[in-house]
């Protein structure tokens, strides 16, 4: 393809094949880490950890490409050395939306060499006063469905001779999840040798940064919630990302058995893309609080099994067709003999 990638670009992008295979080739051990040669990296690397988790977010700055490339597998060894799911899970996203960032300032020619090489997709550039790319329909279909927002409706997109056409960020926007997915599963395969003294005091700081965990979670999850629910919660316990729509249908459930906004806010910070304000803002929204003074009721069963969000309980859940109806209705008619049949 006649792109040259340089050690700059491999530090914006540490993600890359190219980059894991850069930093084998000098061949460092993790002994030479407790160097003081290598303090700029793990300190870096540190910063990495502790932004995700404090900010949900990446800083882009590159003050030293060598330092900063080096930072990303430091630092991946740090989160895998805490060995907690949930901070695994946030600490991918926030490198995903650090990569977003650099990606939507990027040249088309070096954003399609990435996509290519990582993603297996091929966008290619066009000369259009409102696109910048096309990709194939299929590619994008395949993506645009975990979006529930109408611009990624395919209605409301250029669609012309098999091709979607986009701008640089909305294509960006779209492969966030498998940057996140790629970096996640990096972290997963790493093995963690003994580390040097510096690397443990890091991992220690980084702990003393952890949001507390809340015993309100456990509050909150009675062993009588709807097969849905469970998933949702599941889902949020494990620290994974849970849909847009999953966290309407769990706030508005909650918020119909009589759970305070409060209570539900505390649930949310396992999700790897939390932000309090947002949450917050969401969740009064949900509860009649802001705007419009509507407060949302709980999705159907129906509606809910068109957004692959039900776990339908043949036996339980017979009968509803609301998760809220769950538990409330009789599952068996009693016969006017005292006998009793389905
Ligand atoms: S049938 Fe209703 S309550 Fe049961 S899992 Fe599906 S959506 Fe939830």
């Amino acid at each position: 393809m006649g792109i040259e990638f340089g050690l700059e670009d491999l530090a914006k992008y540490p993600f890359m094949k190219e980059a894991g295979d850069y930093v084998k080739k000098l061949s460092l051990r993790v002994e030479d880490l407790g160097q003081e040669d290598y303090r700029p990296a793990v300190e870096r690397a540190k910063q990495r950890v502790m932004e995700a988790i404090q900010k949900n977010y990446i800083s882009i700055e590159i003050s030293e490409p060598i330092v900063e490339l080096l930072s990303f597998p430091l630092a991946l060894m740090l989160v895998k050395a805490m060995n907690v799911e949930y901070i695994i899970h946030r600490y991918s996203l926030a490198e995903a939306i650090r990569a977003e960032s650099l990606l939507k300032e990027e040249k088309k020619s070096i954003i399609s060499y990435i996509f290519k090489s990582t993603f297996n997709l091929e966008p290619i550039s066009v000369k259009h006063e409102l696109f910048d790319l096309k990709i194939k329909l299929i590619e994008y279909l395949k993506r645009a469905t975990h979006f529930h927002e109408p611009e990624w409706k395919l209605i409301n997109r250029v669609v012309d001779n098999g091709f979607v056409y986009l701008k640089t960020h909305e294509l960006v926007r779209l492969i966030r999840e498998e940057i996140r997915r790629t970096i996640y599963d990096r972290m997963k395969g790493v093995s963690l040798p003994s580390m040097p003294k510096n690397l443990k005091e890091a991992v220690h700081e980084i702990s003393r940064v952890l949001p507390p965990r809340s015993d309100k979670f456990q509050r909150v999850t009675p062993d009588k919630f709807p097969p849905c629910i469970i998933y949702t919660l599941d889902l949020i316990k494990k620290g994974q990302n849970l849909s847009h729509y999953g966290r309407f249908l769990l706030t508005t459930y909650l918020l119909s058995i009589g759970k305070s906004v409060d209570d539900i806010i505390d649930i949310y910070p396992r999700s790897p893309d939390f932000n309090e304000r947002m949450t917050r803002y969401q969740v009064e929204h949900i509860a009649g609080m802001r705007g419009g003074r509507r407060r949302y009721k709980v999705p159907s069963c129906r509606t809910l099994a068109t957004h692959g969000l039900c776990f339908k309980d043949k036996i339980l859940c017979a009968k509803i067709r609301s998760p809220f109806q769950f538990g409330k209705k009789p599952l068996f008619k009693k016969k006017s003999t005292g006998q009793i049949r389905e």
